[in-house]
């Protein structure tokens, strides 16, 4: 399938969401409505390479489909790599970037008959944000949901009080941050111990990863 063509984004916000990570909204000026599935991302083209391969990062959309032309993303900074730099100094609301998307397949199964344990690390909640989102305000009927998202302290969890609320409203959901480097009244280590004990064995229920390499190489080993 050939991907969707290039567009011209517009920075409309950019705040800080957490330590070292700010959230972008980004308006599609010459769409009514930029339509997309939750979980799937955009492809951005940085002006940092003369080689436009080595201009392209790729970020999961972390808003949810509300028929306008804006979307947002979750993008964390590494202050040794010239794309988040670029993106973290030198753009600012009112700036133009080119953009790609939607793509991808790392999308809800039709029906949510299961339970879904959506487990992440760090930005890697961003995709979970937009299908949860998607469920609850399109009234999808779903099991439990367990939202597991391990950060390293608490100034990097991201979406933490959205999140908590959610979880106070909604019956089914459970929102469950656990911290590897910080001492706190709640979960504390790393994400596998929490699906491991909330998972029973055997038990069929969908499981969605998305984070840093090693947790998932790691989750693999005791989900699959
Ligand atoms: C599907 C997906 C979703 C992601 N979502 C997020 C997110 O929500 N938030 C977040 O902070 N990070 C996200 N990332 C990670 C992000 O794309 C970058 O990898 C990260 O910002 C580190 O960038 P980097 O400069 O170290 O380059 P690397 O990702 O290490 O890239 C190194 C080289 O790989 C090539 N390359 C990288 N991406 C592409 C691409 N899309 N197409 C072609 N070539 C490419 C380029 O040549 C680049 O020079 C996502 C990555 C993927 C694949």
């Amino acid at each position: 399938m050939n991907p969707p063509p290039w567009r011209k984004g517009e920075i409309v916000r950019i705040e800080k969401e957490a330590d070292q990570t700010h959230l972008f909204r980004i308006r599609i000026p010459e769409l009514e409505k930029f339509e997309f599935i939750p979980g799937q991302h955009i492809t951005l083209e940085l002006p940092i390479s003369e080689k436009q391969s080595k201009r392209l990062r790729s970020f999961s959309i972390a808003s949810w489909p509300d028929d306008s032309n804006i979307f947002e993303l979750i993008i964390v900074h590494s202050e040794d790599k010239a794309s988040t730099n670029y993106l973290f100094t030198e753009l600012k609301p009112g700036d133009e970037i080119k953009l790609r998307g939607p793509q991808g397949r790392f999308i809800l199964p039709a029906t949510l008959d299961k339970d879904i344990f959506f487990i992440c690390t760090g930005t890697g909640i961003a995709p979970f944000r937009s299908m949860l989102h998607y469920i609850i305000r399109n009234n999808k009927p779903h099991k439990n949901i367990y939202l597991i998202s391990g950060t390293r302290t608490s100034g990097h969890l991201l979406f933490h009080n959205e999140f908590q609320k959610l979880s106070e409203d909604l019956p089914l959901f459970h929102y469950m941050p656990v911290l590897s480097r910080e001492e706190w009244a709640g979960e504390k280590g790393y994400v596998h111990q929490v699906y491991k004990r909330l998972a029973k064995s055997g038990q069929p229920a969908y499981f969605y990863l998305c984070g840093w390499k090693k947790m998932i190489e790691e989750a693999e080993k005791h989900i699959l």
